[in-house]
């Protein structure tokens, strides 16, 4: 379908792209890589009569070093966060995460902001970002602020952005050495995932010192799992230990049922999916 008419403006700073929000209130909708966007206009769920596009804001695109963390630019595409060194190498999880987004073409079009301020529950991203304790960077009418994961995702679809403002980057402090692995489970090829998991961790001489677990489609956001992580800390990497850590994935969860499957398949899902993805992250050890 054809999306119903708009008007365009296509600002090359951030704050005329703040200044064109203000002036044209909700008629207006930012697009990112339009990968989300465009297909909700073109069934006409949407019909923003403007259209704000952050493309030209050179500003917003790339992956910058900050010292204890890297800042990653709302509108680096998913492709160049997977190519990245530096995500590489301070924040494999996101690196392994954006790699399974879609397909190449959407890859070259969809950005990590755009990704994460759509704020679908089944999106990859959100799980790994929360996982690394990132930090969302909201520049708004009155100036920026900085928000925690955990304050960021807000409900199905629903972010801390507001209406007048828009999300020009993603803190990840460095988990320089840690290992990852994102487990996905799709019905369809180059698709979001029923449910999937994001681990990476430190391990020493055998010894998992830190874990960090996000979990994708188990709620309405994206969830940490507390209990795995505390399950793993401290103990031995073996077998043993990471089966019966994963066993605790579901706990507190409230997974949506769907055709894809219902609530208590996925709570039997994710905890097969923790265990691989676990496993998988210290297999790269
Ligand atoms: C066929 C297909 C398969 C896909 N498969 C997957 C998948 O497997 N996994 C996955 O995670 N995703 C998947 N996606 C979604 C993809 O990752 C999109 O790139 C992403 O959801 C949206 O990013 P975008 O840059 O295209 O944002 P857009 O579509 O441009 O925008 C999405 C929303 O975010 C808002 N927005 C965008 N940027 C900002 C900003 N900086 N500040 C405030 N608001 C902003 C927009 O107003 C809009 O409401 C798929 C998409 C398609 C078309």
């Amino acid at each position: 379908m054809i999306p119903a008419s708009f008007d365009y403006v296509a600002p090359t700073t951030v704050e005329e792209a703040l200044a064109a929000l203000a002036q044209y209130g909700d008629e207006a909708k930012v697009i990112a890589g339009g990968q989300s966007l465009l297909p909700v206009m073109r069934m006409r769920l949407n019909a923003p009569e403007w259209v704000i596009d952050l493309g030209r804001i050179a500003s917003l695109r790339g992956v910058r070093d900050e010292g204890d963390s890297i800042l990653v630019g709302a509108m680096t595409r998913h492709c160049d966060v997977a190519a990245d060194p530096l995500v590489a190498e301070h924040a494999a999880l996101v690196a392994r995460a954006t790699a399974t987004v879609a397909d190449e073409q959407v890859r070259h079009r969809g950005t990590f902001g755009g990704a994460l301020a759509h704020a679908d529950p089944a999106g990859d991203l959100g799980a790994p970002a929360l996982a690394l304790d990132a930090e969302f960077v909201i520049a708004g009418p009155a100036g920026e602020r900085v928000v925690p994961g955990a304050e960021f995702f807000q409900g199905l679809f629903e972010t801390a952005v507001s209406e007048d403002e828009l999300l020009t980057g993603v803190r990840l402090p460095k988990h320089t050495g840690w290992t990852a692995h994102y487990e996905k489970f799709v019905r369809v090829a180059h698709q979001w995932p029923i449910c999937a998991v994001g681990a990476t961790l430190r391990v020493s001489g055998g010894v998992i010192e830190g874990a960090a677990i996000g979990l994708t489609n188990m709620g309405a956001t994206p969830l940490r799992a507390a209990g795995v992580e505390a399950a793993l800390v401290g103990q031995q990497a073996t077998e043993e230990v990471v089966r019966s850590a994963a066993a605790l994935a579901a706990d507190g969860a409230e997974p949506p049922s769907d055709l894809n499957g219902d609530a208590d398949y996925r709570r039997h899902l994710v905890t097969v999916l923790t265990r691989r993805a676990i496993t998988k992250a210290l297999g790269r050890v």
